[in-house]
């Protein structure tokens, strides 16, 4: 998208609201939210198209913002969103871009929790109330004033709430607010259920759509990698180990992101800098130069950063963050591929956003194929190559300057020139893991992202918004298929014991005494783990796990039947 920087501030936001934008990091509007926001601001009844990933998220939530009186304890704008996961997202973001507005605050009504502190913090006057349906019904069955206040309504992800089953609830919630409200409806998708409902509750609405226009991307092989965000940093250094590139643009949404990510680069070794809109002009010469010169090979930018930048040397581009649109996927990656050379462009897709990717197929004309993490022989193998690489060129003449020196030095040390070529190579590798069993060790675990396994809270199996979400005390989800030869065994221990799965993993392999290779797919759950263990052997290794502590708590580690 081609915006003028600072376009944040031409939006006529509120100023303690475009102060919370700028404090975020974000540089620019994305489309969606350029379109969006001035039609709320005014009042409008709106139908947003638009998917998770393209902003729309703040493209809502700034102009309520803007528009709900701080002074005023009382519910003012209700967010309804089809799952309690999306609905806490949505709240978090209200809650970030409230956070210079004192006296703004926000409540999350889903199911599963207690009612009764919802309620309270309802009457207490939460000006921003983000519900899922179901929940939100029962509280109307309570009071039915509830939401006799509310002037701002947003329908998010529409389409996957009639899916799920709420147009029941919704109708019970349309008649109990004002009917003054203005109401806001984004959906990726609008099939004839959404256009009834907007003919029947929205007034006059206005339809909001980014342009998709057909893009031609050639000369660029495009892959995509399945990833959970928070393990992205850990992917993109995995995935740096076996790309063969020369220079590389990454792209982020947040100057944060460049500043973090950058830093994990140069700690690993790379010649990396960040490129933000807070760098200054002459700067930001000097970082596209050492890109150009090679003094630097990856330069991680945010779009407003990189516009313009030109670099021939540049082999990769990898998005990181997945662009808003389509179209701003095509600039991107059109930063390789110059001059007529062949580039590659990869893209990390989180699990909710693989409707972004299908978009970005459709519009380019284009398949942009999987590719999975290298394993940890394919990390060995090509750095190996790599070394293999810088080696040769210096064998040629080496004997004919140092092969005296080597002689006195082994005669001096009393060992062999394997012993001696062995220490140097360990000396000039920086003690870089170069067998296999270290480099497994050294890889931070990065879970499967894969379709077969959704790990986020949010994904579509556990859409089951606020309906029971426990059965027999067990979280529901679509089973994973298990990997073969191995057991499936669970621990008490989740997300909400502060277990993350390399504490499993490293818990488990230490006092297992297992390699990497043994341990299958790690899930973790908010109130249990399911781990993967060798079928072979596995009471013998559940007896030696049967006090390992993680994090202080036991483990307790049994086999685990799906049915
Ligand atoms: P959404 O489509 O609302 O799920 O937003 C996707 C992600 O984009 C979220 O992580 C937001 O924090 C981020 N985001 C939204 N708007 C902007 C912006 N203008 N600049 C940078 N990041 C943004």
């Amino acid at each position: 998208m081609t915006q003028e920087i600072g376009g944040f501030a031409a939006l006529d936001l509120h100023p303690n609201v475009l102060a919370a934008v700028i404090a975020t990091g974000y540089e620019e509007p994305s489309a969606i939210q350029i379109q969006a926001i001035p039609v709320i601001l005014a009042g409008h009844d709106m139908i947003g198209q638009a998917q998770t990933g393209t902003g729309k998220t703040a493209a809502f939530a700034l102009p309520i913002l803007s528009r709900i009186d701080p002074a005023k304890r009382q519910p003012q704008a209700l967010i309804l969103a089809p799952t309690r996961e999306l609905a806490l997202q949505v709240a978090t973001a209200f809650e970030t871009y409230a956070k210079q507005m004192p006296g703004v605050s926000v409540i999350a009504v889903y199911g599963g929790a207690p009612m009764g502190p919802q309620l309270k913090a309802i009457r207490n006057g939460a000006q921003i109330v983000v519900a899922t349906p179901g929940r939100l019904v029962d509280h109307l069955r309570r009071d039915e004033k509830v939401l006799s206040t509310i002037q701002h309504l947003v329908l998010d992800e529409a389409d996957e709430m009639l899916k799920l089953g709420f147009m029941d609830d919704l109708e019970v919630i349309f008649k109990a607010m004002p009917e003054s409200r203005q109401s806001v409806l984004f959906s990726a998708t609008l099939p004839h259920s959404i256009r009834a409902i907007a003919e029947k509750h929205l007034r006059d609405p206005k339809h909001v759509k980014i342009e998709t226009k057909t893009q031609t991307v050639t000369a660029i092989e495009q892959v995509h990698l399945m990833v959970h965000a928070d393990q992205k940093h850990a992917a993109v250094l995995r995935l740096l180990e076996v790309e063969e590139f020369d220079a590389l643009i990454g792209f982020v949404r947040t100057k944060q992101a460049t500043l973090d990510l950058a830093a994990a680069l140069e700690a690993k070794g790379y010649k990396a800098a960040a490129l933000n809109g807070d760098i200054a002009q002459n700067q930001r010469e000097r970082v596209i130069d050492s890109l150009k010169d090679g003094r630097l090979d990856i330069v991680i930018a945010t779009d407003v950063a990189a516009r313009g930048l030109d670099v021939p040397r540049i082999t990769h581009v990898m998005n990181v963050d997945m662009p808003y649109d389509p179209e701003s996927y095509v600039h991107r990656i059109g930063r390789t591929g110059r001059a007529g050379r062949t580039g590659r462009a990869l893209l990390l897709v989180t699990p909710r956003e693989r409707r972004m990717l299908q978009v970005i197929e459709r519009v380019t004309g284009q398949k942009v194929g999987e590719v999975k993490l290298p394993d940890a022989q394919q990390v060995l193998d090509a750095r190996i190559k790599k070394l293999t690489n810088s080696l040769a060129p210096l064998v040629a003449d080496a004997e004919a300057s140092h092969g005296d020196l080597l002689d006195r030095l082994t005669a001096g040390i009393g060992c062999s020139p394997r012993a001696l070529a062995a220490a140097l190579l360990r000396k000039a590798t920086n003690g870089q893991a170069l067998t296999l069993a270290e480099v497994q060790r050294d890889q931070p675990l990065v879970p499967d992202a894969g379709s077969s396994a959704p790990r986020e809270r949010s994904e579509r199996s556990d859409r089951g918004g606020d309906r029971p979400e426990r059965e027999g005390g067990r979280e529901r989800r679509a089973p994973v298929p298990l990997s073969e030869g191995k057991a499936r065994c669970r621990t008490a221990l989740g997300a909400r014991d502060g277990i993350a799965a390399k504490n499993l993993l490293g818990a488990i392999l230490n006092e297992g005494g297992l390699v990497r290779e043994d341990i299958g797919r790690i899930q973790v759950r908010e109130s249990f783990s399911l781990v993967e263990l060798p079928e072979e052997g596995l009471e013998r290794l559940l007896g030696k796990l049967k006090d390992t502590r993680v994090g202080g708590k036991p483990l307790k580690l049994r086999r685990y039947r799906e049915d």
